[in-house]
């Protein structure tokens, strides 16, 4: 077991507002100048926590921290098992402290409680866990040369990893990058989203319980563009830089990442199109095209916000399509019966209401959904909207879903193709030889037949075109956190 968090800083509850630190060598710190910042819990609009506002100083002391872990600390040099084990560790204090864990998310950006509570945090301590095996059990390749000399590869931890992780799904989000990386080696500066930075600190504390030595999960926060988070990106004693977030986003941090070579893993926006064909069986459709578009209030880069089905069953799916949507309680989302909680902040309901308010200047035709009290929009069903709509190409990142008939094959795959994004599409239809031949034909990273959101960590994932560059899972983080060498001896 390792060290509680110590230092001049002391988390702490003042009145009813939290305050967290920075996590950087193992203490938790305010910023050299003091400055903090607030994260308001979306249902309530009061202030719940304060964070320390971290800049240039906070980024190079983290890099630092982490540069000397990796230099200089056990973590890199110790063996598989034992990172193994210490990091199986941190899984089982993920899901002891998986209530406060939750708790944090939900206030921080809104996110129903069972779906922070038993989606999120059982995940994110999967993460660890698969990721703590994967990197103790797989193979490197030994080729034997025909002229008698033997290759063999050798996967060595790339260095300090930069993660930057947006706020929709934050502690599960922030897992996929550090599990994978502190499974082969590296040592992390994490940046959470400035909306959702509580369970990030949460994490890096339970981490130094497990045992992960201080300086290699360091935890700065504050916000991207002339903030830490530009400053991280820009740093030049960085080896590898993972984000997940916006697109536009994304190219601002391959630009930053170019000057230094970095490598960049980049998981970017999505306008995940939901074909439904008219051999579907259409309640399974209906129960998944309802999670795809308003899980997390349509807050997902997966959302299944371009909806396409084959005319001949448009009406029949609408009817119940509407009635599921309207069915769906929305409320606190503490409160364990919520299944649709308030958007994730003012700015963010102000860019989805404005969504809102031009679908019928755009010609659409609500079915369904309103703009509701504080900062919560009803599930909303649209038709009508063209391809060349906003609505239709951008990304919404609320719960607004485009309905639109379709009536062949051919012309359904030129409209999930159409889009600049490529992140996944989800197919349903009864016939086999459809779905695998759908499914090769689109320009996407994933493709789900018959379902939705279901992961498999050795599966790649990631984005075409505007959703992204590189894929995460399995051997595809290994790739990504490591620098392979090849190793050629004559025998
Ligand atoms: P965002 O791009 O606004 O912010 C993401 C993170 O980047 C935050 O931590 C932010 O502070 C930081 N950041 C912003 N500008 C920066 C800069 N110039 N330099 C360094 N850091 C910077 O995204 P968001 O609003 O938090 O998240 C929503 C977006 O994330 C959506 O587009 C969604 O589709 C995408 N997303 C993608 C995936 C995926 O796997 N492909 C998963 C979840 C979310």
């Amino acid at each position: 077991p390792g060290k509680q968090p110590a230092g001049e800083y002391a988390p702490q509850a003042e009145g009813s507002v939290t305050t967290f630190g920075h996590v950087i060598d193992g203490r938790e710190v305010p910023s050299a100048d003091g400055a903090t910042f607030d994260s308001v819990d979306p249902f309530t609009g009061e202030i719940w926590a304060r964070f320390p506002l971290g800049g240039k100083a906070e980024a190079d002391l983290a890099v630092a921290a982490a540069r000397r872990a990796f230099d200089e600390g056990p973590w890199p040099r110790m063996g598989r098992r034992e990172r193994q084990a210490i990091l199986t560790r941190l899984a089982d204090l993920i899901l002891e402290h998986g209530d406060e864990l939750a708790l944090a998310d939900t206030r921080d950006m809104g996110k129903p409680i069972t779906q922070s509570r038993g989606n999120d945090v059982p995940r994110t301590a999967d993460n660890f866990r698969f990721f703590a095996d994967h990197a103790q059990l797989t193979a490197a390749e030994a080729l034997p040369m025909d002229s008698g000399h033997h290759a063999y590869t050798r996967y060595e931890a790339a260095g300090v990893v930069v993660a930057i992780a947006p706020w929709n799904f934050p502690m599960m989000l922030e897992s996929w990058k550090v599990a994978p990386a502190l499974a082969w080696g590296n040592t992390v500066v994490l940046k959470p989203a400035e909306d959702s930075p509580a369970s990030a600190t949460i994490l890096a504390r339970l981490a130094l319980e497990a045992g992960v030595p201080p300086g290699v999960l360091n935890v700065v926060h504050g916000y991207g563009p002339d903030s830490v988070g530009e400053a991280l990106t820009a740093h030049p004693d960085v080896d590898r830089i993972t984000f997940t977030g916006e697109s536009s986003t994304g190219r601002a941090i391959a630009g930053a990442a170019a000057r230094n070579l970095t490598p960049v893993s980049l998981e970017l926006g999505g306008k995940g199109a939901n074909v439904v064909f008219a051999d579907a069986d259409l309640d399974n459709a209906v129960a998944w095209s309802v999670r795809a578009i308003f899980t997390n209030a349509g807050q997902v880069c997966l959302a299944g916000s371009r909806l396409y089905v084959h005319r001949s069953i448009q009406e029949a799916f609408l009817e119940r399509f509407v009635a599921a949507a309207r069915a769906m309680v929305a409320g606190d989302p503490k409160d364990p019966a919520t299944q649709l909680g308030p958007l994730s902040s003012a700015t963010h309901h102000a860019k989805v209401r404005s969504y809102f308010e031009s679908i019928e200047a755009e010609g659409g035709t609500i079915l369904t959904g309103a703009l509701a009290d504080g900062l919560f929009v009803l599930p909303t069903i649209v038709t009508g909207l063209a391809e060349d709509s906003p609505h239709q190409r951008e990304e919404i990142f609320g719960p607004i879903v485009t309905v639109t008939p379709f009536d062949s094959e051919d012309e359904v795959v030129g409209l999930v193709n159409a889009s600049p994004f490529g992140l996944n599409a989800m197919l349903f239809s009864e016939n086999l030889s459809r779905a695998h031949r759908v499914a090769s034909r689109l320009r996407v990273g994933t493709v789900w037949v018959n379902c939705f959101f279901i992961r498999d960590l050795r599966a790649p994932f990631g984005g075409v075109g505007d959703s992204g560059v590189g894929r995460e899972g399995g051997s595809f983080s290994r790739e990504f956190f490591t620098e392979p060498k090849a190793v050629v001896m004559q025998i």
